[in-house]
């Protein structure tokens, strides 16, 4: 049962989520696949009045370097602002967890940073795709595939945002085409 999008030589990121459960498919900013998402929160960061988007439970356990003490049993979103401090709230406005309460560096605040990961599981960097070569920056997204489809990844726990990486590294790899274009 193959379910990899054919993603070579085709950097479209309308592509549908294929991820399993462990790339944080449920949160996940794709089209849904083949699975029933939860019913999605509507709530507004407290700091920048933008829509969060739902990460699951077992996403702010793994990332705040706060005591889980501090976490409770209920919704908490994930604010994707760049000028935004705040990383998580929950949904009832009264909690907000900061950049500096996060244990990794969160490529949505800072996507012009050099050492910032757009992939974590894998471990691919910003500048490491700003440095690589149009067929190497395939074979980064063909790598990031192959490593979801062998269940090799972990977005829900290390990843920020709390779902695959896949969308960003997309869509910033059509950045740089454009960027690219546009110098030559
Ligand atoms: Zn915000």
């Amino acid at each position: 049962m193959d379910k990899s999008p054919s993603i070579k030589g085709s950097f479209s990121v309308t592509e549908s989520c294929c991820c399993p459960p462990e790339a944080g498919n449920t949160v996940c900013d794709l089209p849904a696949q083949n699975f029933q998402r939860p019913h999605r929160t509507v709530n507004a960061c407290p700091e920048c009045s933008k829509t969060g988007k739902p990460i699951e439970g077992q996403t702010i356990k793994a990332l705040l370097s706060v005591s889980l003490r501090q976490v409770q049993d209920i919704k908490y979103l994930f604010c994707r602002t760049r000028t935004c401090p705040a990383v998580y709230f929950s949904t009832d406005g009264e909690q907000t967890f900061t950049v500096g309460q996060v244990r990794e560096r969160v490529y949505q605040k800072e996507p012009e940073a050099e050492d910032v990961f757009v992939c974590y599981c894998f471990r691919h960097t910003v500048s490491e795709l700003r440095a690589a070569a149009p067929e190497d920056r395939i074979a980064i997204v063909d790598n990031i595939n192959a490593g979801i489809n062998a269940g090799q990844c972990a977005c829900d726990l290390r990843n920020p945002q709390g779902s695959c990486c896949l969308g960003n590294v997309l869509s910033m790899i059509k950045r740089l085409e454009k960027l690219a274009f546009a110098t030559t």
